[in-house]
């Protein structure tokens, strides 16, 4: 497999969540990782996830399929949920990696729950090389319904 080659110098990070190389390194390995732990019986399309908290706590997360297909659930929120659960609720950055040779982008269930769980976050999105591109829930889900559509609508 070719040496992970990267399309953005991570020193050029910016925002409030800039990963420093090593830990850009180290989730990027994280994800791959979380690939194979994937249950894809059906689709045979493994996903892997890996979300870093600002604790500095990394939690992975892989697609996990059900025979009743609506149930699946995607790496990303299995990752998210997971650094919910511990209460670890800053998220700095997600890595998701698809089995593909360019990049795949997150469904639109997985760029609704980033858009609430990790709004400041970095999210990068890598093919099976580890080559990534790098993203923001924004960027993902432009105009995105949220908690302040909420909390207008008990503002009548
Ligand atoms: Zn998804």
């Amino acid at each position: 497999m070719d040496h992970p080659t990267h399309l953005e110098h991570p020193l050029h990070e910016q925002g409030p969540h800039a990963l420093p190389p090593d830990q850009m390194a180290a989730l990027v390995a994280a994800a791959l990782a979380a690939q194979e732990r994937a249950y894809a019986p059906y689709s045979r399309f493994a996903v892997g996830a890996a979300v870093q908290t600002a604790s500095g706590q990394i939690f992975l997360g892989a697609n996990i399929e059900n025979a009743a297909y609506p149930l699946t659930i995607c790496a990303e929120r299995v990752a998210l949920f997971s650094a919910y659960a511990a209460n670890q609720r800053e998220i700095v950055a997600i890595a998701v990696v698809t089995p593909t040779p360019s990049y795949a982008s997150p469904c639109g269930a997985c760029r609704q729950v980033l858009l609430e769980l990790a709004p400041h976050s970095t999210v990068l999105l890598l093919n099976q090389a580890g080559d990534y591109r790098r993203t923001t829930p924004q960027e993902l889900l432009p105009a995105g319904f949220g908690a302040t559509d909420l909390e207008r609508a008990k503002n009548l």
